[in-house]
C-alpha cells in the first residue's frame, strides 16, 4: 500500500515520495476582498484531508496557505466603500481565518500575507532582472516569457492556444504574455513600497534586454549598472513564490489550488521560481481542485447564488459542509444545493445513529466482527492511497455502520465494540467528520444527578451548594443556565 497522488503537470498518478520526511505543501490561498465563499471551503476541505491523510501515513507535513492582502480587487472595494486597502484585507482575512475553523481546518501550520513579504518579493523581482528573465518599463518590471521555453507546460498549451487567452493589456510588454511582477504606481499611493536597486548588466545581460519601453523614466544605466527608482506593489504571482521560497524552499513537495488557478497563475509561479532557481521541478505534485457550480450554474453575484461560508453555517454544521465535498472525489466537479446538504445531513445523523447503538448494544461474550471492520479498514486505506478517493473512504465508513446496525440487536462483544468505534473515529478523524458539533449534549446519569440536585439545593435557597455544584459540572465541560423553563445544560 502506498499514496498515489495525481500531478496535474505529468497527468498521470504518481507514487508520492518526498523530498524528505517532513512534507512541504503549499495551498493557494484567498484574495481577502470579500466574504468567504464555498468555491473557498471546497478548496481548502480537499486540502485539510489531503494534509491529514499524508500525516495519517506517519509524515510530518508542513501547509502553508498564502493571504492575497496585495491586490487590486481590494484596492477597489476599499475605493468603493471609501476605506483603506488595509482595512478591507484584515477585515476579510480575520472572517477567512475564523470560516476556516468552523469548517474543521484547524491544523495549517502558517498563513502568511503579501504585505509581510516585500522583502522577499522585491528580491525575487532582482533576481529575475539579474538572470535576463525580465525587463523593466515605465508602468513597472514584467516578466518576459519568451525566457522560459517551458512556459504553457503546466496547462498544456502550445503558444497559438495561448494566444486566444484574455490577457493583462499593456502597451509597454514585448508580448502579450509577458506578466507584471512589480506594477509601478505613482509616490504614495496606497499601497505602495519603494523599489531601489542596482543591477549589473554583462555577461549577456545587457541594458537592451533589461530596458523595456519609457524605462528611461524609472531607471538608469552606467558604469555597468542599471539603476532602478520607482514605486509600485508586487504582482499577483510573485507574492506566492517569495513566500513558498521563503518557508518551503525552492524546490517542495505539493503545490494545491482550485482548477481555475492553472492558468495564468500556477503557470506564471512556475516560471518565475524555476528561473530565479535554475531548478526544477519546482514541486512534485500539482494537485487541483474540481470547479463547483451551484445549482448547476457557475457561482456569481449577478445571478444571485452566491454562497457564502457565514450563510451556511447559520443553517448546517461545518462537518456537513465537509461531508457534502467529500462526498465526492477532489478532483471532480461539485454541484452544490442545499439538497446534497441534507442529503449530508442525513449521512451525518446515520454514523451518529450508528454509534449510539453501538454503545448501547448489549454485550456479547463473542463476536467475529473483527473481520468485517479489518475489511472496511483496508477498503479506507485503500481508497484515500487512490489519489485520496474520499467517497470510498465514505463507502467503508458506512460498511462498519451497516455491520454494527445488522448485529446489535443481537449483541456485540466488548472488543469489537471498542475496535468499531475506533474505527470509526480514525476514518472519521481523517475525513473531518463526527466531530460531536452541533450534537444534543449526551449527559451521564451522574450528572443528571448532579443536576438535580443543584434544582433542589436553589429551591431550598442554598446557593452554596447550587454554586459548588455548577463549578463541578463546569469542571466536565457542562455549564448550566438557569432560565424561566428550569436549569437548561449546554456544552462548554
Ligand atoms: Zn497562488
Amino acid at each position: 500500500m502506498a499514496l498515489h497522488i495525481y500531478d496535474t503537470l505529468s497527468r498521470k498518478k504518481q507514487l508520492f515520495k518526498p523530498i524528505d520526511k517532513n512534507v512541504k505543501m503549499f495551498v493557494c490561498g484567498p484574495t481577502v476582498y470579500d466574504s468567504t465563499h464555498i468555491g473557498h471551503a471546497k478548496t481548502y476541505i480537499s486540502s485539510d484531508v489531503m494534509a491529514r491523510w499524508i500525516r495519517y501515513h506517519g509524515y510530518d507535513l508542513t501547509m502553508l496557505i498564502n493571504i492575497t492582502d496585495v491586490d487590486d480587487k481590494i484596492i477597489k472595494r476599499a475605493a468603493d466603500e471609501n476605506t483603506k486597502p488595509i482595512d478591507i484585507a484584515r477585515k476579510y482575512e480575520a472572517q477567512f481565518k475564523h470560516c476556516m475553523v468552523r469548517i474543521g481546518i484547524t491544523n495549517v501550520d502558517r498563513y502568511e500575507r503579501a504585505h509581510d513579504h516585500i522583502k522577499e518579493i522585491k528580491n525575487q523581482v532582482i533576481r529575475l532582472l539579474e538572470n535576463g528573465s525580465a525587463y523593466i518599463t515605465e508602468t513597472g518590471i514584467y516578466y518576459d516569457i519568451n525566457m522560459f521555453k517551458d512556459y504553457g507546460k503546466l496547462s498544456g498549451q502550445n503558444p497559438e492556444e495561448l494566444s486566444r487567452h484574455r490577457i493583462e493589456p499593456d502597451r509597454t510588454k514585448r508580448s502579450p504574455h509577458d506578466f507584471s511582477i512589480w506594477k509601478r504606481t505613482p509616490k504614495g499611493s496606497d499601497p505602495s513600497w519603494a523599489f531601489d536597486a542596482d543591477i549589473r548588466i554583462g555577461e549577456g545581460i545587457t541594458a537592451e534586454r533589461l530596458m523595456g519601453e519609457g524605462s528611461e523614466q524609472v531607471a538608469k544605466a552606467s558604469d555597468g549598472l542599471i539603476s532602478i527608482s520607482m514605486y509600485g506593489r508586487p504582482g499577483w504571482h510573485i507574492e506566492d513564490t517569495a513566500i513558498a521560497e521563503k518557508y518551503l524552499g525552492v524546490q517542495y513537495d505539493i503545490h494545491g489550488g482550485g482548477l481555475d488557478l492553472i492558468f495564468p497563475h500556477h503557470e506564471c509561479e512556475i516560471a518565475q521560481m524555476e528561473s530565479v532557481s535554475g531548478k526544477r521541478p519546482m514541486v512534485r505534485y500539482w494537485v487541483h481542485t474540481g470547479l463547483l457550480t451551484v445549482d448547476g450554474k457557475k457561482m456569481s453575484k449577478s445571478l444571485k447564488n452566491f454562497t457564502t461560508v457565514d450563510s451556511l453555517l447559520k443553517l448546517y454544521t461545518g462537518e456537513t459542509l465537509r461531508m457534502t465535498f467529500i462526498n465526492a472525489h477532489y478532483r471532480s466537479p461539485i454541484d452544490f444545493s442545499m439538497k446534497t446538504m441534507d442529503q449530508s445531513k442525513a449521512q451525518l445523523d446515520r454514523l451518529y445513529g450508528s454509534l449510539e447503538t453501538l454503545r448501547s448494544a448489549k454485550e456479547l461474550d463473542m463476536d467475529d466482527m473483527e473481520k468485517e471492520i479489518s475489511a472496511a479498514l483496508k477498503e479506507f486505506e485503500e481508497s484515500m492511497d487512490d489519489d485520496f478517493n474520499t467517497p470510498g473512504a465514505i463507502k467503508a465508513i458506512f460498511e462498519i455502520a451497516a455491520s454494527i446496525n445488522r448485529r446489535a440487536p443481537l449483541g456485540i462483544s466488548r472488543s469489537s465494540k471498542e475496535r468499531a468505534e475506533r474505527a470509526i473515529m480514525d476514518i472519521a478523524g481523517v475525513l473531518g467528520i463526527l466531530t460531536g458539533e452541533g450534537r444534543d449534549l449526551k449527559l451521564t446519569e451522574a450528572q443528571k444527578a448532579l443536576i438535580e440536585e443543584r434544582n433542589m439545593a436553589r429551591k431550598s435557597g442554598d446557593y452554596k451548594t447550587s454554586d459548588r455544584i455548577r463549578d463541578q459540572l463546569a469542571s466536565q465541560g457542562i455549564a448550566i443556565d438557569d432560565t424561566k423553563d428550569g436549569q437548561k445544560a449546554r456544552k462548554i
